[in-house]
């Protein structure tokens, strides 16, 4: 379909919006510092599987100078399955330490500031502004990428450039919650091995080859998880970004 850029991305963001407005993202959290934790842990790993570990990991650590006091052994026994277990405790005991003595405990609103902390990138630092503070930040996870790769909306393969990419069509005071939609699209219909092109509703925009191949091989697609409580994923240092 031979449509403008602009209307491109209006008939995109109509089919976010009708599809996944109003869906929080999908790690647990209650209180900013555990949504920090959280996505520090959803690095390399499911939100699934970092929402089994947490209830524990929350009930047993509550403040930053809780996590920053741990006994390692036992952090990592904790968050054991969200994998890289050793890196994810080291990156979160001195990370809370950091917040602890340079930002009186309390977690910082700023992109400088975030990516400073240890097991915090741009990714993760992306959710935090976002989520926590309400400051318009693009996150590029591993869904964002593959989603705007195949829509076209970039040609890149690194996530800043992508993040850039978007920004440029995507309204400013959106941008956390459009990408947070890219993100279930990725998650839900546009899926790695399997994407749902035969039900996609935005399947006559999509300029992606391989789309018409899985056009035929529709399967019924999960849907996303009910609304709950109330996010993403980026690498501590030790896996990768
Ligand atoms: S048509 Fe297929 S490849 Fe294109 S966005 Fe939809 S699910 Fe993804």
């Amino acid at each position: 379909m031979n449509l403008s850029k602009k209307d491109k991305t209006a008939r995109l963001v109509a089919y976010l919006d009708r599809k996944f407005k109003g869906r929080p993202i999908e790690l647990d959290y209650a209180m900013p510092l555990q949504l920090l934790v959280a996505t520090i842990l959803s690095a390399q790993c499911t939100d699934e599987r970092v929402n089994r570990v947490t209830p524990v990991l929350f009930r047993r650590y509550r403040t930053a100078s809780d996590y920053a006091g741990a006994d390692p052994a036992e952090l990592e026994g904790i968050i054991r399955s969200t994998g890289f277990f050793r890196a994810k405790a080291r990156n979160i005991i001195r990370c809370c330490s950091l917040i602890r003595e340079k930002h009186a405990g309390k977690i910082p609103d700023t992109l400088e500031e975030l990516v400073q902390l240890p097991g915090v990138w741009r990714k993760t630092a992306n959710v935090i502004l976002g989520n926590l503070f309400g400051k318009p930040a693009i996150v590029v996870d591993t869904h964002v990428k593959r989603v705007s790769q195949r829509l076209g909306l970039t040609r890149s393969d690194d996530p800043n450039r992508i993040e850039q990419d978007l920004g440029k069509i995507l309204p400013p005071r959106r941008w956390t919650e459009l990408s947070h939609h890219l993100l279930l699209h990725g998650r839900y219909v546009c899926t790695a091995k399997a994407p749902r092109c035969g039900e996609c509703e935005i399947y006559p925009i999509c300029p992606w080859r391989e789309k018409t191949v899985y056009s035929r091989e529709a399967k019924p697609a999960r849907t996303a998880r009910p609304v709950k409580r109330a996010a993403a994923k980026t690498a501590p240092r030790g896996p990768s970004r």
